[in-house]
């Protein structure tokens, strides 16, 4: 079983000619309601990804709602998608977190994030779904819950011997000890950069994923967007091109590559492998708009 402990919020999106000055009010924009949050998205991700003729492993999600409309349909999406919501909680009196998204007709957005329900999920969340962990392979956390609940998630998995996967999105800096119980550390560059704060070194990946490991990070995979991924990991480094492709909506494109690779890495193949199928599966997200609406399913994925 994949367990993800993280986000889950409501994207609203609207499209607009240009961004509004202060005090403007504009007409003319579109509007959209489209499931995301980097938890659930990484969820979804893994789900519709490890879906092969294997029947790919069950998937868990641990996070928290609030008891309005966005949490009855944002909860119905990951049901849809066959995860196990049994350890997403609603809270009651709470608003779910949202994104508001504003995107110009350039493609340049403007995002205002309000974490509501996923800034209450707390270390009991965690340890009330213990007997979840347990069953887990891997368990996949990132940054958009609260640091507390994410540095004792990270305690609890690695101490019961589980594949730990941190995406440490959005860029934050964290506590070596924090660092050593990682077993794949996925930053893009930003956050590598924000990891590595004094020791960043600009525009290396290499070296940079190379201090990570040095930090205590078994294994460290640098997104580079449209440049791919730059791999340390225990047997070696290698640079890994992403597929060319048009982009229209990058959205949620580290979130898929996550998805990808640890449906890869849980159905049994190695990393190399799995960092393959998780590009595959971003060059296609990043192709169609939206952040779950975005991700493919295993089935889309053209043969390696
Ligand atoms: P994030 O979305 O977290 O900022 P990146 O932008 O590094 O992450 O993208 C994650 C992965 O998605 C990349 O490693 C690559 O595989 C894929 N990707 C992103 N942008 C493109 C692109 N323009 N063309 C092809 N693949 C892309």
């Amino acid at each position: 079983m994949i367990v993800v402990i993280g986000s889950i919020n409501m994207d609203l999106v609207l499209r607009v000619p240009r961004m509004p000055l202060p005090g403007e009010t504009l007409t003319g924009g579109a509007f959209q309601t489209i499931p995301g949050g980097k938890g659930a998205n990484q969820a979804v991700a893994c789900a519709r990804l490890g879906r092969g003729a294997a029947g790919g492993q069950p998937v868990a999600m641990i996070g928290c709602l609030g008891d309005d409309a966005f949490g009855t349909t944002l909860r119905a999406a990951l049901v849809a998608d066959g995860i196990d919501v049994s350890h997403v909680a609603s809270l009651p009196g709470v608003a779910s977190g949202i994104a508001s998204i504003l995107v110009d007709a350039n493609g340049q957005n403007s995002i205002v994030i309000a974490g509501g329900a996923n800034d209450l999920l707390t270390p009991a969340h965690i340890d009330a779904a213990l007997p979840l962990i347990a069953r887990a392979s891997i368990v996949v956390l990132q940054l958009e819950t609260p640091p507390d609940t994410v540095r004792h998630a990270i305690g609890v998995a690695h101490g019961m011997g589980k594949t730990v996967v941190l995406n440490p999105a959005p860029a934050a800096s964290l506590p070596t000890a924090v660092l050593a119980q990682i077993d794949y550390l996925v930053p893009n560059e930003i956050e590598a950069a924000m990891l590595l704060g004094e020791h960043a070194v600009a525009e290396d990946h290499a070296g940079s994923a190379a201090v990570l490991q040095a930090m205590g990070c078994r294994n460290v995979l640098v997104t580079l967007g449209a440049k791919g991924v730059h791999a340390a990991l225990t047997d070696g480094s290698r640079d890994f091109p992403a597929r060319a492709v048009t982009a229209v909506d990058t959205t949620a494109a580290g979130d898929t590559f996550i998805g990808g690779f640890v449906a890869a890495l849980a159905a049994g193949v190695d990393a190399a492998a799995a960092v393959e199928l998780g590009q595959r599966a971003a060059a296609i997200g990043v192709t169609r708009h939206g952040a779950q609406t975005s991700i493919p399913y295993l089935n889309e994925l053209e043969p390696s």
